[in-house]
């Protein structure tokens, strides 16, 4: 099974996915990666506070850096590890993350990474619907 790279900050895109991205390249290759997650637990990701797997696909990808504001993902993915106590470099699989969301102060967390993103201020990206999927695929 492919070992999968993910930035931190990404494990709160990837289970609040609806299918929108920035184009069909970026959308079709982010659906394949959460529908892999999704399917199989047990799968093993890297996490990163870098490029990832899913950065790899997109048009904001530029010589390496994100030209949306590469300081503001890193500080997404910082805030992401720090707030639930995981490493960067370090491998897990997607079902020992899931726990870990579910067990943390997740609204806090969520609110530091997601409060200012483009996506969470036109509504579609909640804490809420965050916590209900993460429910949802711990259970298989
Ligand atoms: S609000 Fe932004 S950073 Fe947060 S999960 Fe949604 S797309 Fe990702
Ligand atoms: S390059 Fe930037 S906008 Fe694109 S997926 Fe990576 S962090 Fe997100």
């Amino acid at each position: 099974m492919k070992r999968l790279k993910i930035r931190a900050h990404h494990l709160f895109c990837m289970l609040l996915f609806s299918g929108k991205g920035y184009d069909e390249k970026f959308s079709q290759n982010m659906n394949g990666i959460v529908c892999e997650l999704r399917n199989n637990p047990e799968q093993s990701l890297i996490l990163l506070k870098e490029p990832d797997d899913i950065c790899s696909c997109c048009p904001n990808l530029l010589q390496g850096e994100c030209i949306l504001g590469n300081e503001d993902v890193i500080n997404k993915d910082e805030t992401v590890l720090s707030g639930l106590k995981l490493e960067a470099g370090k491998e897990y699989t997607y079902k020992e993350i899931l726990d870990v969301i579910l067990n943390s102060e997740i609204s806090e967390i969520f609110k530091n990474c997601c409060g200012d993103c483009r996506w969470h201020r036109i509504g579609l990206c909640s804490c809420g619907q965050l916590v209900e999927n993460c429910r949802t695929y711990s259970k298989g």
